[in-house]
């Protein structure tokens, strides 16, 4: 049994990877290199995988499970900027597929009933990335 929830939260990033040349990172991240930096409304949805329990009919309470993403994640990261103010992302380059493994390893570990199975991040409504560990 898999039960998912659903977050938001608002983050400005620039993607920029200081080995390379300025060329080179405007043709890798576009619009994402732009020095000003920008934002995005990212949505997460964070599964958890479990037997139901027997006596809650509940693989884990999805309001706690909400909960302990707030603490872990979203109290550190929403309306901050993610390449200078979010210490466990620290020499981290921003992208979605890198967050979501950064989430997962601050996630995983918290998560005291079922197992996290899966973390999609949507940066925006066209763009997402799903992650499953390593
Ligand atoms: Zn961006």
């Amino acid at each position: 049994m898999i039960v998912t929830a659903k977050l938001g939260f608002s983050a400005a990033h620039r993607l920029h990877n200081p080995n390379f040349d300025a060329e080179w990172n405007r043709q890798k991240y576009d619009k994402c290199d732009n020095a000003g930096g920008h934002g995005h409304n990212y949505v997460i949805e964070v599964s958890v995988s479990g037997d139901i329990d027997p006596q809650t009919g509940m693989v884990i309470d999805l309001t706690k499970l909400k909960d302990i993403i707030r603490r872990e994640l979203l109290d550190h990261v929403d309306h901050r900027n993610l390449n200078s103010d979010v210490p466990f992302l620290g020499g981290v380059i921003p992208t979605a597929e890198n967050l979501a493994v950064s989430f997962w390893k601050r996630l995983s570990p918290a998560i005291d009933e079922g197992a996290l199975c899966q973390i999609v991040l949507h940066e925006t409504e066209k763009n997402s990335v799903v992650y499953r560990g390593e």
